[in-house]
């Protein structure tokens, strides 16, 4: 029988709370045999016998009936009843019945839930309180114990409440450890199962894509044809059950992402105009074939540019404006936009979308949002549906942390609002933006191509034969040359014979994959193609193809099924400019976010990008087109961009009315974005940063380059006007075209001949940025010392201290910096400082004059962020030392234009 217990309680198949019960009570029935003995009279044998009996039917009819919390709750008031009668015929607390009041608390603790519990604690601990009330205020009512009967019965019943409850405790254990395994073995097969699912739906996706392509395409060349009406009729519904067939998958695909938690939202940079541009264009057409008027309210102070996921945020516009006119047969739809700011980068937008529609029925509202949930089904057998739209729209609202709400009345119509909270990116006001100002005519536009390029000359790749033939039709118009593989191998055995203009090239083929085959062409010996523009044909949808594309080093994806104006426009913003001639269509083709572009024409083969901190006039940072990654200052007004939120001046004015100020590197997303967004302007990154050891700059930007293919991250070993040096020793190199490695080679080289010698005016803002310590400060402050600071080792190294006024220590900073002019680069100098006036600089810039003449000198001011640590007054020397690199850098420079001061 106890083997059959054991049995039971281990078995997953039946119910935690049920073996749980069985565990709790049959411990409870041994502590009753133990009882037992103590009984003194008859009576009190008997009652303890009939009670164990109670208990035994009570748990064998609650578990038949499966009424276990019943069964439970019996046997605990059962208890409550019984311990007293045992207390006092036990002879009171000089018994050991007081340790089995213990085990009633663990037994009600255990099988008693929520109010329950509570309810059983406060009648237990209070009958326990009567109890040693009355044996110790009334003895008389108390069996008398012998002293020899309390030794035994106490030490007996401290024993077996110890072991019972220790045995108790042992097997719950094993029950949790044995739950949990089990939890943990379904969740990791509901994982295996999820991501079976997902590479189901995504395959299938896929798969259905593929066909759909060429239905899409080979019906849109039967509709540019001249054909009769009723073929045309039945071309345009092929259309239209294709374009349904692909919302619904993508619909499914949507969900099975959300569900697997691998639905990513993509906050970046969007123009908010654009944004509804591309809405009202989608949705009006349909809105007046209808005959319903679609009405427009754009808040005008909504900003120009904010950040979000704009592909969601349009998804979830156009599935709220599609339902509104689906379920809508006459009257209008309106869609509202307001915004209200919620601090200086914040604001907060709401999105509604009305119409006068059929509306649904109040107690419906509660389901709309379910998947799958169609509500009102009989009124809406005619209406195309899966139930899926809401549920997906919902869900991406809670994913961007928004809200939505509904408000419907039926058969007048419904509101739905969503809200959703953005980061401002351009404060700019969007204006007046109007529904007529937006609207693009198609109707009844014959089909033409928007340019010709006869000779321009393309490759097609892509294993599926149907897909070749679609984009070669889809293209004819435009007499480009067309060449087509059915393979990697067969693109990169083309590419070795011929020049192509441009590539398509499809992703997922057997073998070599696309982005297989791109990397290939890169670096293809003897390449014919190694520049030319690729993009990436695709039949995964999905909002993370732009990354991966981009990360790759693709020109642009395009989605299929391929309309044949998104083809057209990305093929004509591939080709050279010189090889396309615009027809009077161009200029109307309408790109929406299936396709993307990322860059225009041809691409820079290698860009030098730096950070903020590199403090180079602005005029050579335009001249050399040099992108800089602004850094952080962080003060008590919160945090600003350096230079572009906060101007050095500002925050010195600051910092002397006493505020903090103090800068931060950009963080790993901010150089993911700032990456991005470079590589569609150059193949090649290579990003200078500020010296490793004094900030987390370059660990950022090494991490987010992780992220990229064609990103290089260097350490510059160096700060301020220094960083600059090495970044125009770059810049040229890299216009002289030599290779990423030979720069890399070249900077590193570099960096051990740059001196950066910086004479700190007050250590204040140095100890606040945790440079030195306060005890340091305050012995500098207090001898008027002023710490020289070179970088060693992209370490910050304090090599000596200046004592006295400012001219004092101008002189002896002066001097030790030149003390050894021999080697001196003398092609350029930056006089580089913070918050000093006119006459000081020209008294350093004389002091300069006295020592070495230079060809260059620029007086620079410097960054926020360099200013932000350390303070206003400082300033620094920086030049190069003699080196082959820098010789030859200097003679190529040395024929521009110069700006001389000093
Ligand atoms: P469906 O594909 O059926 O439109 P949705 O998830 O988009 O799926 O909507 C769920 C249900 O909510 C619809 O079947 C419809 O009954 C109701 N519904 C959604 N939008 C509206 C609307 N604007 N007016 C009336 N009913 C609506």
């Amino acid at each position: 029988m106890f083997k059959k217990w054991l049995q039971i309680i281990f078995d997953h198949r039946i119910s935690l709370q049920e073996r749980m019960f069985r565990v709790v009570t049959g411990v409870s029935m041994i502590a009753l045999i133990f009882i037992l003995p103590m009984g003194r009279t008859f009576m009190n044998w008997l009652l303890l016998a009939v009670s164990l009996a109670a208990i035994f039917m009570i748990t064998k009819v609650s578990i038949q009936k499966e009424r276990i919390i019943t069964g439970a709750t019996a046997i605990a008031v059962l208890l409550l009843l019984l311990f007293p009668v045992s207390f006092f015929t036990a002879g009171g607390f000089y018994s050991g019945m007081p340790e089995w009041f213990v085990l009633c608390f663990i037994y009600i603790s255990i099988t008693q839930t929520g109010r329950r519990k509570a309810v059983f604690f406060v009648l237990c601990t209070a009958e326990t309180l009567l109890c040693y009330y009355i044996s110790f205020y009334f003895p008389k009512l108390v069996a008398r114990n012998t002293p020899r009967h309390s030794f035994f019965d106490s030490a007996n019943s401290v024993i077996m409440v110890g072991l019972l409850t220790s045995v108790l405790l042992m097997f719950l254990n094993r029950l949790y450890e044995e739950e949990n395994k089990l939890a943990k073995e379904q969740k990791k097969e509901i994982e295996e199962l999820n991501r079976a699912e997902n590479h189901f739906f995504s395959s299938m996706s896929h798969e259905i894509r593929t066909p759909i392509n060429s239905i899409i395409g080979l019906n849109e060349i039967i509709l540019r044809g001249d054909i009769p009406e009723d073929v045309a009729e039945n071309a345009r519904n092929i259309q239209g059950a294709s374009k349904l067939l692909l919302t619904l998958i993508n619909d499914i695909l949507d969900l099975s992402k959300i569900k697997s938690g691998k639905m990513e939202i993509i906050n970046d940079s969007y123009e908010t105009g654009e944004l509804f541009s591309e809405i009202v264009n989608m949705i009006w057409i349909k809105a007046k074939e209808k005959g319903l008027e679609f009405r427009l309210h754009v808040d005008s102070s909504i900003p120009s540019m904010l950040c979000g996921d704009a592909v969601r945020i349009k998804q979830i516009l156009i599935n709220l404006l599609n339902n509104a006119i689906k379920y809508t047969t006459e009257g209008s739809i309106t869609l509202s936009v307001r915004c209200e700011r919620l601090g200086l980068n914040r604001v907060r937008v709401w999105y509604s979308v009305e119409d006068t529609g059929q509306g649904v029925k109040k107690e419906n509202i509660p389901y709309i949002f379910n998947a799958f949930r169609r509500v009102d089904e009989e009124k809406n057998r005619h209406i195309e549906g899966t139930g899926l739209g809401l549920s997906i729209v919902q869900q991406l609202v809670e994913l961007m942390d928004g809200e939505i709400s509904v408000n419907s009345v039926y058969t007048k119509g419904s509101k739905f609002v969503v809200m959703l909270e953005q980061d401002i990116i351009d404060d700019k006001e969007l204006g007046t933006f109007t529904l007529a100002s937006r609207m693009k005519v198609h109707e009844g536009v014959q089909y033409r191509q928007s340019f010709e390029a006869p000779d321009a000359h393309i490759l097609v790749v892509d294993d599926n034969d149907m897909n070749l033939v679609v984009v070669r039709k889809l293209l004819s118009a435009t007499k480009i040359q067309i060449d087509t593989a059915s393979s990697g191998e067969e693109c990169l055995t083309r590419t070795l014979e011929q020049h192509y203009d441009g590539i398509l090239m499809d992703h997922l083929m057997p073998e070599m994959d696309g982005i297989e085959c791109f990397h290939s062409l890169r670096t293809q010996p003897g390449g014919l193609c190694q520049d030319v523009p690729v993009i990436a044909l695709t039949a995964n949808a999905g909002s993370d193809n732009q990354l991966l594309y981009r990360k790759e080093g693709f020109s642009g994806y395009l989605a299929k099924p391929v309309s044949g104006a998104l083809l057209e426009a990305a093929v004509m913003s591939i080709l050279p400019k010189e090889l396309v001639k615009l027809t009077e269509e161009s200029g109307q083709s309408e790109i929406g976010k299936d396709v993307l572009i990322f860059e225009h024409a041809k691409r820079l083969s290698l860009m030098i990008t730096t950070d903020s901190v590199c403090d180079l006039p602005q005029s050579l940072k335009e001249k050399f087109h040099l992108s800089v990654c602004p850094y952080y200052i962080c003060t008590d007004e919160g945090r600003f961009l350096d230079e572009l939120e906060l101007k050095p001046d500002e925050l010195l004015m600051h910092i002397s009315e006493g505020w903090s100020g103090y800068s931060q590197a950009p963080e790993v997303e901010d150089y993911e974005r700032f990456f991005a967004d470079k590589l569609t302007e150059a193949q090649n990154v290579i990003h200078i940063t500020m010296a490793k050891h004094v900030s987390e700059g370059y660990n950022n930007a090494v991490e987010a380059a992780k992220s990229f293919e064609n990103v290089t991250v260097i350490d510059s070993g160096h700060l301020s006007s220094s960083l600059g040096l090495i970044v125009l020793f770059a810049v040229s190199m890299a216009e002289k075209h030599a290779s990423k490695t030979e720069i890399v080679e070249g900077v590193k080289r570099l960096r051990n001949h740059i001196s950066s010698a910086f004479v700190i005016n007050s250590t204040h803002m140095m100890c606040q940025s945790g440079r030195i310590s306060k005890r340091i400060q305050v012995i500098c402050d207090a001898l008027l010392l002023h710490p020289l600071i070179v970088l060693r080792k992209s370490r910050m190294v304090v090599i000596g201290m200046a004592m006295g006024d400012f001219t004092h220590v101008a002189k002896s900073y002066v001097r030790r910096v030149f003390i050894d002019s021999r080697n001196i680069d003398r092609s350029i100098l930056f006089i580089t400082y913070a918050g000093m006036d006119e006459k000081k600089l020209e008294y350093v810039q004389e002091l300069v004059r006295q020592y070495c003449l230079f060809e260059r000198v620029y007086v620079q001011k410097a960054s926020s962020a360099i200013a932000s640590n350390c303070g206003p007054g400082s300033f620094g020397l920086l030049f190069m030392r003699k080196n082959e690199a820098v010789i030859s850098f200097a003679q190529a420079d040395r024929a521009e234009e110069k700006e001389v001061l000093g």
